[in-house]
């Protein structure tokens, strides 16, 4: 997937929305951009995002910048006292290192030796057996019945790599056994490409649906490597190319809105065309500002700040945006983020699902897919 024409992003994001390369993630592969636009500046045109009005509410996405969890082995043979500086885009390693890792250390702070007396000796070996078998067992909740024994899965290789399942790296080993108690091994980012794809949720194996307490497993380890800054798509190279963790983001963003209620693909995103993007962001306007008859204080409390200053929420009516002359990319980065703002913003989850919500009342009414998917959504909209 190390397509023509693609940047490797190894300097931090950049924070300027213009310079960035766009690019989505699809089942059958990224489909690549090529292509970069100059930065706004030199474009000459303002920037969305005056410097310090950056959205407040990234808990869930930084959306201006993605900040990966970085390789575990030492830099190199020569440089042992270093760690790599490469993403770890391979479990806990970058992909020069995961075949034959040598984890780095921190050096030791200079402490004397402690004097180990007998009982001492005994008492250190049975807590390292503790924490052993401790692990193990935490190990087995999290990921599943096959995550201390993979032989114990009936499927032999990964369905989306078609590697053997010993390929897996262990962060993203996970595991679940079916009503017949038949075991089925994946690699984690396999599944969090279908729990994002908008349809049932099923095991490709055997096309019955997952059940719903196998799916709260899966969003609980999701978002538990997510917290530890490990990326759930597959990544190519040493380093997440910028159209990856862009991928990333609309991964992060469409995975919040399944763990909110609302089955939603990113394709559906990706598809989007440039008035696809306009009309979104027009309906999504008219829903927020009149159509759905929110008070002031009912949509302070769905996204807080949302008529304040830096913060606000539509900056501009969508006339004035749409007379801008701003092109796909930028339109993509702009609604992507006033999806986070809707999803996020809010602290309780019951306001955050009421953002999603709308934010699917706005795509039914661009996307075939979505209206087709949701037609008790369009239905209420009355069309
Ligand atoms: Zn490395």
């Amino acid at each position: 997937m190390d397509g023509s024409g693609i940047k490797f992003a190894r300097r931090p994001f950049n924070l300027d929305p213009g310079c960035h390369t766009g690019g989505f993630f699809s089942l059958n592969g990224i489909r690549e951009m090529t292509g970069s636009r100059p930065a706004f500046k030199e474009r000459g045109l303002r920037s969305p995002f005056p410097s310090g009005a950056l959205p407040v509410c990234l808990c869930l996405v930084g959306m201006e910048s993605l900040e990966l969890r970085k390789c575990a082995n030492i830099k190199s043979k020569k440089h042992k006292d270093q760690p790599c500086s490469f993403s770890a885009t391979h479990g806990d390693y970058c992909s020069r290192h995961f075949k034959n890792p040598t984890r780095y250390l921190e050096p030791k702070q200079t402490l004397p030796d402690p004097v180990l007396t007998r009982s001492g000796s005994k008492a250190i070996l049975l807590i390292q057996r503790v924490w052993r078998r401790l692990s193990k067992r935490q190990r087995f909740l999290r990921q599943g019945p096959a995550a201390n024994c993979r032989d114990l899965a009936a499927n032999q290789t990964e369905v989306y790599s078609l590697d053997p399942l010993a390929s897996i790296p262990l962060a993203f080993f996970f595991s679940f056994a079916d009503s017949q108690k038949t075991i089925w091994a994946f690699d984690i980012r396999s599944l969090s490409h279908l729990v994002t794809e908008g349809n049932e949720i099923v095991n490709p194996y055997t096309r019955i649906p997952i059940p719903s307490e196998t799916l709260k497993r899966i969003h609980s380890r999701i978002l538990w490597l997510r917290q530890r800054k490990y990326p759930i798509l597959y990544a190519t190279g040493e380093s997440m190319t910028q159209e990856q963790i862009w991928n990333q983001k609309v991964l992060d963003v469409f995975f919040k809105m399944e763990a909110l209620g609302y089955r939603a693909s990113c394709r559906w995103f990706d598809e989007m065309n440039l008035t696809d993007h306009m009309t979104f962001y027009r309906r999504l306007h008219r829903l927020w500002m009149y159509q759905l008859g929110l008070t002031t204080a009912e949509k302070e409390a769905i996204v807080p700040g949302y008529n304040a200053g830096l913060s606000k929420l539509f900056r501009h009516p969508p006339d004035r945006v749409e007379s801008q002359n701003h092109d796909l990319r930028w339109w993509r980065r702009a609604n992507l983020n006033l999806i986070v703002e809707f999803l996020t913003r809010a602290p309780q989850k019951s306001q955050q699902g009421l953002g999603a919500l709308y934010i699917l009342m706005a795509l039914v009414q661009v996307v075939p897919e979505a209206a087709e998917a949701y037609p008790w959504v369009r239905e209420t909209l009355g069309f």
